[in-house]
């Protein structure tokens, strides 16, 4: 720990530079978990803005069906496991060997990128999820990298450019987690159908149940149409069930049989989280809930941070990047104080905050917050 800082600062400063300094990335982010003092702060305040986590929790069905399996918690998960992954193809219009099940999709990024690693590098945008930025350091994955435009969005055009023999995999985040901006289904289709003719493709929808914008398509039919492509997906946004650790990838046969070399364990996924799952695959019900619900609340953080006068970059997803007029680790550090744990940037050399979208209540917390630490 350098001298004149305290274990707090230090612990600041250090996961602020974490992974994205080290690969020589433009953008800076937080480190990959919560840290004991965030935690700690949460407790305090229950105002947790800082990971896009849902404010209204899993679906009742989903709920019950956890309850329901505690009573068989004595049995590994043979069958359940197996059941799940044939009910998720159902649902996708695929058959079983086209799925791929993890504890959270970031389960599934991690075995897709120790299978790149193994034939090259992967290039991403700049800025990207950073989970998938620090699963490529502590996987070895050399990582290149192509900005995102000035309006925050994926270059296609740069990265269709960088494509070359050391590109073992392209990693789309779409919606982008932290811009919450999408690239249009017709555009980020014709450049998978080119990419995946020359690497593998991954496209992250982790937000793909909030995007209401026509001009947005999720990429899993290029699967249905064989090509080298895989989608992940996961329960942990608009399903709520961030803690139960459930996510899968949909891709070719062959690309998900070759996962299996990198799973660590036969089942990673806990009966009652699989169970839970599984009583959630179908409730549009409960996802249009949520979905506008989030809405709702978003435009009201929009009409705030217009008033404030702070540029925000319009989001398909539940949260929220906004330009702010100090350094953002400082005033992240702020608003901790104050209880509010929110996720602090610097991309193309501006101050960034990105807050996830809490219930209504929550985001007038948040603003009145925001207020007394501009
Ligand atoms: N992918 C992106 C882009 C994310 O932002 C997140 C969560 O923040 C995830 C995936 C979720 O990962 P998991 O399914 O492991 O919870």
């Amino acid at each position: 720990m350098p001298t004149g800082m305290n274990r707090r600062e230090w612990l600041r400063a250090s996961a602020w530079s974490a992974a994205g300094l080290a690969l020589g990335l433009e953008t800076t982010a937080c480190g990959k978990q919560p840290r004991e003092e965030e935690l700690r702060a949460a407790e305090v305040a229950g105002l947790k803005l800082n990971s896009n986590e849902s404010p209204y929790g899993l679906p009742p069905g989903s709920r019950e069906a956890l309850v329901r399996a505690v009573e068989r918690s004595q049995f590994y998960p043979h069958r359940s496991y197996p059941e799940f992954r044939a009910a998720v193809a159902e649902s996708e219009g695929t058959t079983a060997e086209n799925i791929v099940l993890g504890a959270g999709s970031t389960e599934v990024m991690t075995m897709l990128i120790h299978l790149a690693a193994e034939q090259g590098g992967a290039l991403a945008a700049d800025p990207t999820y950073f989970d998938f930025v620090s699963y490529a350091e502590a996987a070895r994955c050399p990582l290149h990298s192509v900005p995102v435009t000035d309006h925050f969005v994926h270059d296609l055009d740069g990265m269709a450019a960088r494509i070359g023999p050391d590109i073992a995999l392209v990693y789309i985040c779409n919606p982008l987690n932290p811009t919450g901006t999408i690239v249009p289904r017709d555009t980020l289709r014709a450049f998978c159908e080119a990419a995946s003719r020359k690497t593998l493709v991954v496209v992250d929808e982790a937000y793909h149940e909030y995007v209401d914008d026509p001009h947005y398509g999720s990429m899993a039919g290029l699967v249905r149409e064989g090509r080298n492509v895989v989608v992940t997906r996961t329960f942990s946004k608009i399903y709520g069930m961030a803690g139960l650790r459930v996510g899968f990838g949909i891709g070719p046969a062959r690309v998900i049989e070759s996962l299996d070399r990198f799973r660590m364990n036969f089942a990673s996924i806990a009966c009652t989280s699989l169970a839970a799952a599984r009583a959630a695959l179908g409730d549009s019900a409960f996802v249009r809930g949520v979905r506008e619900k989030n809405r709702a609340a978003k435009s009201y953080l929009f009409g705030e941070l217009k008033k404030l006068g702070l540029a925000y970059i319009p989001s398909h997803t539940n949260f929220v990047l906004f330009e702010v007029p100090r350094d953002a680790r400082e005033m992240q550090a702020q608003l901790e104080d104050r209880g509010v744990l929110v996720r602090p940037f610097k991309i193309k050399q501006k101050n960034w905050i990105r807050v996830s979208i809490g219930t209504r209540k929550e985001m007038e917390t948040f603003v009145s917050t925001l207020h007394s630490v501009i």
